[in-house]
């Protein structure tokens, strides 16, 4: 299939929040410290003495930077073992004093938007050391400030309140004077640790001036190695060694010294220290980059707007949403621009929104749709220029999906069927020669069918239902009014009345040179249609509705329902289809895009008797099995999601179907196709591939029907996982890239 060649462009890495990369003079003192200072601090001898020389040299650079004159600063692997020792130390405290233990009510106060490391570990700990304190967020306000009259009405009941300093996704910076007011009115002995790690280099800090117990800090935040962090105790906080053993670290924490570690914190020490900013910028001109950058976004993004208040919030990090566009899918644009941002945390859902935003009471369109920009001080002129230019690049990219948020026209014709999908509900678009048929709208899509419809200059024929739902009210009037459609009378389907015969004997519309025609399938409502696609009298896809689903039957336990009627449309509408037509359902719940009759026939036993040529079932014994199988689903009125007819199913690739890029000159005459959205395509493909997001795969297959093996790939291998799961269900011969083009550079 030739040589797989892909551009490459250097990576603009804006996600410095995450952890950063290691600064050069720091790789310099790691390599030095591994070839020639590799003693043991705890050495006597010469070898040693020059280790313990490197690492109180780098600790006294710390208290200077972090404003610690008096109390401990420990080496720690990172914040998550400061944050551990932090807790378990202000526990035991708690336990070994009965008058608080034996207090009524205890309080352990967090905020609200903490890393999760805090509130997981209060958790861990109050339970392992049997606290049986109540864990308590505090709120905080739209800007992210935590809500000080509620630290200061709870602190007499508190045994330890958890703070930060800087927010990790909105960078906001909390008041750290007015908390401290607020717990020390009420009560002087609460323990009070605040989360500092990213508030270094970042936000000055004066930990001795105060009466903050713990503060953890992590080196790989702030251009040090991972594996190496720092945590402050005030002089006579209570303290427990987390980690017990050969004594290191004044008995405090135990354990050989990270060495190379601390070498890597030196030379940021230093660079924080240095008056003249040579290796990190100042702050005023850190505020003149996010400026900088914050107008590249609204430039690029006209709809955007900053979740973060730039009033409150360090310089270094910017969270945006852009209305109409889910954080994953803005992650995608980005990563293929070779941008690295962050989204949100992925929730239960499986929808991926931010936490920290949700207590901040941000609408939850921001929440889905959030975005973390993050830099750090090292940033340069030049870096920032060209990630501007970038972003912009990136925007432009959108046109080719018909998305680009000021409605440029797509640089390419958007032909073909559209598979919109919003949860399990799904929503097509036939296009043909700039018109277009709406089959089975939702509202959740409507403002993509109207970008869509807006951005391609399209003129809508028809917008079709295939029944009326059960389980939503069609969104095809609120879509005709949206597009201000003139008004033409059509059936409770959206049917043209004066739809006249077509190619295939039934009502049709024509759509360039498609033909859409209607079969009446009643079954699991009696008004059931099947949309028939054909051109030219080959019939080449079906939108059936809720009456064949991947993986079940439409349920039959409706008012409207009849289970005789489906088991006689079924017969009518595989007598009518070709058994490897597309069948493009309602729901999807398995995210299988699409089946036909035959792969429905090989995976569901009861279809497979209902179509055998020889007929193994009659009508009311088919109507007996799917109302006893219809029993068994989820009643309509319990789930907030009706299932319909469709039971569990689990879909894996074999191994063989996983390839590395290496593997694919094994393969004969394989097709590569890039599964990712349009504009990922635009911005970054390999030399000789075809585009075919998720949402026009049906479409692909419709050009392409041949039987040639498909090998999908996208950004990190979830997208062509499933692709090639559900084209493996349909019978073709289907592989993907493990690890996506992520594995490729
Ligand atoms: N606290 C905050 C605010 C953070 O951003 C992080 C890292 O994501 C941590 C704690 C945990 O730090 P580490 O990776 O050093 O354990």
């Amino acid at each position: 299939m030739g040589a797989l060649t892909r551009p490459s462009i250097e990576e603009i890495y804006l996600d410095t929040n995450a952890t950063t990369p290691v600064l050069p003079q720091a790789v310099v003192a790691v390599e030095q410290v591994m070839q020639a200072l590799y003693g043991n601090p705890s050495s006597t001898h010469i070898t040693g003495l020059k280790a313990r020389h490197l690492m109180e040299s780098t600790r006294d650079l710390a208290r200077q930077v972090l404003g610690a004159s008096s109390g401990h600063l420990i080496f720690t692997s990172g914040a998550t073992e400061g944050i551990q020792t932090a807790v378990v130390s202000a526990l035991s405290s708690v336990k070994s004093q009965p008058a608080l233990l034996n207090k009524p009510k205890k309080l352990l106060l967090y905020g609200a938007t903490e890393h999760k490391a805090v509130p997981n570990t209060l958790k861990h700990w109050n339970q392992l050391l049997d606290i049986n304190a109540e864990i308590v967020p505090i709120p905080v306000n739209q800007q992210g400030l935590l809500d000080v009259d509620f630290i200061r009405r709870h602190a007499k009941d508190a045994l330890m309140i958890c703070t930060m300093a800087v927010n990790n996704e909105t960078g906001a910076r909390q008041d750290l004077s007015a908390i401290e007011q607020a717990i020390r009115s009420e009560n002087k002995a609460c323990l009070w640790m605040v989360d500092c790690v990213q508030a270094l280099g970042k936000t000055d800090l004066a930990l001795s001036n105060t009466s903050i117990d713990y503060a953890p800090f992590s080196g790989h935040k702030l251009y040090a190695m991972k594996g190496i962090g720092l945590l402050y105790v005030r002089e006579n906080a209570p303290f427990s060694p987390f980690i017990a053993g050969g004594g290191q670290e004044q008995g405090l924490r135990s354990g050989t010294e990270n060495l190379p570690g601390i070498a890597s914190l030196k030379p940021i020490l230093e660079a924080l220290l240095d008056p003249e900013h040579k290796t990190f910028r100042s702050l005023a001109t850190l505020t003149a980059f996010r400026q900088q950058l914050a107008a590249a976004l609204q430039k690029a993004f006209s709809g955007l707007v900053f979740n973060n208040d730039f009033s409150v919030s360090v310089p270094t990090t910017l969270n945006f949403s852009v209305k109409g566009f889910a954080s994953k899918e803005l992650l995608d644009l980005f990563d293929a621009a070779n941008i690295r941002v962050s989204s949100g945390s992925a929730c239960s859902s499986g929808a991926t929104r931010s936490f920290v935003l949700d207590a901040m009471g941000l609408p939850a369109w921001q929440s889905e749709s959030a975005i973390r920009l993050s830099f750090g001080p090292a940033m340069t002129q030049a870096q920032l220029d060209a990630a501007c230019e970038r972003i912009q690049q990136a925007s432009d990219a959108l046109r080719y999906s018909c998305r680009h948020p000021g409605h440029l026209r797509p640089e390419q014709a958007i032909d073909g069927l559209l598979q919109l999908k919003s949860g399990a509900d799904c929503c097509y678009l036939l296009i043909n020669q700039s018109q277009c048929v709406v089959i089975d709208p939702v509202e959740a899509l409507l403002p993509r069918i109207i970008e869509t419809v807006q951005c391609a200059g399209l003129t809508v024929k028809a917008i079709l239902d295939t029944h009326n739902h059960g389980d939503h009210i069609s969104a095809a009037d609120a879509l005709s009014q949206a597009l201000a459609l003139p008004r033409i009378d059509v059936d409770a389907l959206g049917w043209p009345l004066n739809a006249t015969k077509g190619e295939l004997g039934l009502p049709a519309i024509e759509i360039g040179n498609n033909v859409l025609s209607r079969l009446a399938t009643p079954g699991h409502t009696d008004d059931a249609v099947a949309l028939l696609l054909s051109s030219n009298g080959v019939i080449k896809a079906a939108f059936v509705g809720d009456t064949v689903l991947h993986g079940g039957l439409g349920r039959t336990d409706f008012a409207s329902s009849d289970p005789v009627a489906l088991y006689q449309s079924l017969k009518r509408l595989s007598d009518i289809l070709p058994a490897k037509a597309l069948l493009l359902p309602a729901h999807d719940y398995h995210n299988l895009l699409f089946t036909s009759f035959e792969a429905e026939q090989r995976n569901n036993p009861l279809l497979a008797k209902v179509l055998a040529p020889v007929s193994m079932m009659d009508a009311l014994t088919f109507a007996k099995e799917k109302t006893a199988l219809d029993a068994a689903l989820e009643s309509p009125s319990q789930g907030t999601e009706i299932r319909c007819g469709v039971t569990n199913l689990e879909l894996k690739l074999s191994a063989e179907q996983e390839l590395c890029l290496d593997d694919l000159a094994n393969l004969e005459r394989p097709l590569l196709i890039d599964v990712r959205e349009s504009h990922e395509h635009h911005l970054q493909h390999f030399n000789n591939d075809d585009s075919a997001p998720l949402s026009r795969l049906a479409q692909y297959l419709l050009e392409h029907p041949e039987d040639t093996p498909l090998v999908c790939y996208c950004r990190s291998g979830s997208r062509s996982q499933l692709a090639a799961a559900a084209l493996t269900r349909l019978g073709r011969k289907a592989y993907h890239i493990k690890g996506g083009v992520a594995l490729s550079q």
